[in-house]
């Protein structure tokens, strides 16, 4: 067994077959509200596994850079080892969720533009939105940096908008992880359920972790039915 670089709430990263790649491994557990809410919810890791490299597929025919090299098996992938940018890229073309809750906006509200904001990675403190002049006065990322993330968010919202319009998804609303690699940021993490909030385009019901969030039960369905929609 691989050595273990880092446990998080979804993922294991372990070593991979050099020191510039690293093996991502999928895990059944599901949490939401910072780790607060946890449960198991059997197959999750597969699926949110093919989705997300399915995604980072097409987004590679593209020309996005993501950190996939190889999917290992049903669950686990070999990944360029990249240093994570901690914060996270949230990218919204329609209202719902915090943003909803924050600014008064009807969840469902389609934006007269997409908007990209940042949160600082930290769970101990709720992952809190924060500025641009504030990430580079910390010195969490450059503002060359932040300009590159804003630049690549919009052209993946671009490309990823087509794919779910076609297979009848409105893609409301989602988190991306940038990491620096070489002399460049290339894009890491998942985009899956469970960062991503997929709506049906006829009837919006809810095919995300919302249903988990909002206990809204059958959870896989909704992510099983992302998964065939991508797949035809
Ligand atoms: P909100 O700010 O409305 O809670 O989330 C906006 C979007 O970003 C949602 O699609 C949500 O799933 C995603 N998102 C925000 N923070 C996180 C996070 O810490 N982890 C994951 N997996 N997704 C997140």
């Amino acid at each position: 067994m691989a050595k273990i670089l880092y446990e998080g709430k979804s993922k294991v990263i372990l070593e991979g077959r050099d020191d510039k790649s690293a093996l991502v491994y999928y895990k059944d557990t599901a949490t939401a509200f910072d780790g607060k809410k946890k449960e198991d919810l059997n197959g999750k890791g597969k699926l949110n596994a093919a989705i997300s490299h399915l995604i980072y597929g097409r987004l590679e025919e593209n020309g996005i850079e993501t950190h996939l090299l190889e999917v290992v098996d049903d669950t686990s992938a070999l990944v360029k080892k990249a240093e994570i940018v901690m914060v996270e890229v949230i990218v919204r073309n329609v209202a719902a969720g915090s943003f909803s809750k924050k600014y008064g906006v009807p969840e469902g509200t389609e934006l007269k533009n997409t908007t990209i904001e940042f949160s600082l990675k930290d769970d101990t403190l709720g992952d809190p939105q924060i500025n641009e002049s504030q990430v580079t006065a910390l010195g969490i990322a450059t503002a060359d940096e932040l300009n590159q993330m804003k630049v690549q968010a919009l052209r993946i919202n671009e490309i990823l908008s087509k794919i779910f319009d076609n297979v009848g998804i409105r893609l409301v609303d989602y988190k991306l992880e940038f990491g620096r690699y070489e002399d460049r940021l290339i894009l890491c993490d998942e985009i899956s359920p469970d960062s991503c909030r997929f709506w049906d385009k006829e009837t919006n019901k809810k095919l995300d972790k919302d249903r988990f969030r909002r206990d809204m039960g059958n959870v896989l369905d909704g992510y099983q039915d992302v998964l065939e929609r991508l797949q035809v």
